[in-house]
């Protein structure tokens, strides 16, 4: 095997269409396979009938800081997609206080926003915040909550609802590790990694098709409407793909990266373990006469405190909320749903509460899965035990919760390793090697130790 054969991707969320743009960029032949009628999984926007405009399937923000995600948007030329409030700049309202706040971190190395007043959270001090470094030594089984005060104010109002977002797990039992990589390498790095970006027009013009573009103009045969259904192995490798449509022969130089969710992947991959607890989010989408931006002093998101909403979102005559780990809204009606998020929207950004606009509310019941140490430990690394097989996906250890960045990294990690077989470089910037292996003590794959110390000892 010299590396130098077609690269089979099967799925075609933002994990598999990283690998398979890092991958056509340096000159690899990609065949991409997606089940469904469009790429982008549960990432990207389509036409809601109800509300008769395009929508995202959810809100999904991104920071400057995200370097595998900002890798991936120069790869297909889409950084200009996106706008951004200008500043790094993060706007708040207590619901139960009116009280609202912009937490402004500063550019440079030191953190001296956090001795101004009016750049950090009402009600907390400097030194509330060097406690975050707890998370950076937390053990595998400590949680959030273990390692930062849960009756502190600098808690409910900024670590929880950071951590509930990017974890979509509840503080008190989401991983102190996962949480500490999200925040060092964005507000941990100042102003510069804190710039927030949202897709101007939606997420598919912003993510995926820029991505399909790129990959069609490099050659790539795209396969719509192809789910996989069996992998053929053969010793130590591969040897053909089972496709509803027909049998795909895996060639000797070829490498199979599936790129679908978890429990897709445990039933395609022999004893494979995966994480096996997700956990819901709940989107509304409003479509508002009354635009919260035509006064053109209302953010572009804004994180409710107090609150059944989340994190709000506008674009145009849209606006949408979220709420992650949702376990206590999924299962109620609509109707009722639309009514109460409306409720915590109107209050934000100080529209009439009554009537209730249009809504539709989308509700994701497996979103990604729950960022808890027990559910780490059943991370699979990106190498297998088959020698032409690599996985990719939010649910491989990444070191990351379940987020695009997560998802981009491990996409990026896989394209690098199938490029190294062939002596090629995949990008700049650092993809990496993050997920190729386990990113924690827990791993329990014959996995390479040297490598592991090396990796320990960055
Ligand atoms: C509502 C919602 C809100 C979110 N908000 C945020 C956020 O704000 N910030 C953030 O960073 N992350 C967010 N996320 C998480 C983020 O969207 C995911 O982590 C990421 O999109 C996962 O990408 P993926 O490629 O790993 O998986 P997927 O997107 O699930 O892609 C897998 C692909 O494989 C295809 N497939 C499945 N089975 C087969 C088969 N047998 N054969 C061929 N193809 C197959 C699927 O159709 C799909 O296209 C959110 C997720 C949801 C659901």
């Amino acid at each position: 095997m010299n590396g130098t054969g077609t690269v089979h991707v099967v799925g075609a969320g933002l994990a598999g269409l990283a690998a398979a743009v890092a991958l056509a960029a340096a000159g690899r032949r990609v065949v991409l396979y997606e089940s469904s009628q469009h790429a982008g999984g549960r990432c990207r926007s389509y036409f809601d009938a109800e509300l008769g405009c395009r929508i995202d399937n959810g809100n999904h923000l991104l920071l400057s800081g995200n370097r595998s995600a900002m890798e991936y948007l120069r790869l297909i030329e889409a950084r200009h997609t996106f706008e951004s409030p200008g500043e790094a700049s993060f706007p708040f309202v207590d619901l139960t206080t009116g009280e609202r706040w912009s937490l402004r971190p500063n550019r440079g190395a030191l953190p001296w926003w956090v001795l101004c007043a009016g750049r950090r959270v009402p009600g907390t001090r400097a030194g509330d915040y060097l406690a975050a470094r707890r998370l950076r030594d937390a053990g595998p089984d400590a949680t959030v909550a273990d390692c930062l005060d849960p009756h502190s104010t600098l808690y409910r109002r900024l670590w929880q609802p950071v951590a509930v977002a990017a974890l979509n797990t509840a503080a008190e039992a989401g991983a102190a590790r996962l949480f500490w990589p999200v925040l060092s390498e964005t507000l941990g790095r100042g102003a510069a990694a804190c710039l927030p970006l949202v897709p101007r027009e939606g997420l598919s013009e912003s993510l995926i098709d820029p991505a399909l573009a790129m990959l069609r103009a490099r050659g790539a045969d795209i396969r719509l409407v192809a789910r996989l259904r069996g992998i053929r192995f053969a010793g130590n490798g591969v040897r053909e793909l089972d496709f509803d449509n027909g049998l795909v022969d895996v060639a000797e130089d070829d490498q199979v990266v599936p790129a679908v969710p978890a429990t897709v992947a445990a039933r395609l991959v022999p004893q494979l373990v995966t994480p096996d607890d997700h956990a819901p989010i709940v989107n509304a989408h409003y479509r508002t006469t009354i635009s919260p931006g035509a006064s053109g002093d209302a953010p572009l998101f804004i994180g409710l405190i107090g609150a059944t909403a989340e994190w709000v979102f506008r674009k145009g005559e849209v606006v949408s909320v979220t709420v992650s780990a949702a376990d206590t809204l999924v299962d109620r009606p609509a109707e009722e749903l639309g009514a109460v998020l409306w409720r915590d929207v109107a209050a934000a950004y100080r529209l009439p509460q009554q009537p209730v606009p249009p809504v539709r509310i989308v509700k994701e019941r497996r979103a990604t899965f729950r960022a808890t140490p027990a559910q780490q430990r059943k991370r699979p690394a990106t190498k297998t035990r088959w020698n032409n097989l690599l996985l990719v996906g939010d649910y491989v250890d990444t070191g990351l919760p379940a987020t695009i960045e997560g998802a981009i990294r491990s996409g990026l990690a896989a394209a690098e390793a199938i490029a190294r077989l062939s002596g090629a470089r995949i990008a700049r910037g650092r993809p990496g090697t993050d997920s190729l292996e386990r990113s924690d003590d827990t791993r329990t794959g014959a996995d390479d130790p040297k490598r592991e110390a090396a990796r320990l000892a960055r």
